[in-house]
């Protein structure tokens, strides 16, 4: 926990020599397709793409955010789908983040057993206590559900992650989702400071 907060401090102090609000990264992760870059469009821009490529063209959106008052920027990386080619990416992608977005899809067993490896890599390069939530996206897609809603909360209990299931389709708790992250990370620092 002392890491965690002394990471922080060093991410906000960063920031803060550019600006007086509060600016932190937030890294989308997880399988090709689960639907990273329509969680981000539908949470920024509030679209969403039906056939979207690998490749939507943004490295990372800020987003304002109002927290007790306070406006906060998240700035959100997505992965513009080297996770297609790789199954990983670079450090540069994780240097600095203190938030995290670890993605699977319901609808496919297989994305959700590649969670560890999501984490283990998350950790590898990440030298601080990332503040992460397992995120089950497709939630509209109940008939073609393979990880239930039991499943995708017993993992993250055991990994001391949030957990929320979503749908970029219909909107559901994607704001939640990003908003889960950035207040725990804007209460650690609050808490701090006090
Ligand atoms: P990424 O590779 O993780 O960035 O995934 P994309 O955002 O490109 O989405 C991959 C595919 O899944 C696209 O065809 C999307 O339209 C679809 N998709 C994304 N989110 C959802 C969702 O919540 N529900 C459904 N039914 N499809 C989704
Ligand atoms: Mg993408």
């Amino acid at each position: 926990l002392v890491a965690l907060y002394e990471g922080l401090e060093m991410a906000l102090c960063t920031e803060e020599e550019q600006s007086e609000d509060y600016l932190f990264k937030v890294v989308l992760i997880g399988d090709s397709a689960v639907g990273k870059s329509n969680l981000l469009a539908r949470f920024a821009r509030d679209e969403f793409y039906p056939n979207s490529k690998s490749t939507i063209g943004v490295e990372f959106q800020t987003q304002k955010m109002d927290i007790n008052g306070k406006e906060v920027k998240a700035q959100i990386w997505d992965t513009a789908g080297q996770e297609r080619f790789r199954r990983a990416v670079t450090s540069a992608y994780y240097r600095g983040a203190v938030g995290a977005l670890l993605v699977y899809d319901i609808s496919r067993r297989q994305t959700f057993d590649d969670i560890g490896r999501w984490l283990n890599e998350l950790h590898t390069h990440s030298d601080m206590n990332v503040v992460t939530i397992l995120v089950g996206n497709k939630s509209d897609l109940k008939d073609l559900r393979e990880v239930s809603t039991a499943e995708g909360k017993a993992l993250a209990e055991a990994q001391g992650l949030f957990f929320i299931e979503t749908s970029a389709l219909d909107s559901s708790n994607v704001a939640a989702a990003f908003q889960t992250v950035v207040i725990e990370i804007y209460n650690i620092l609050s808490r701090k400071v006090i």
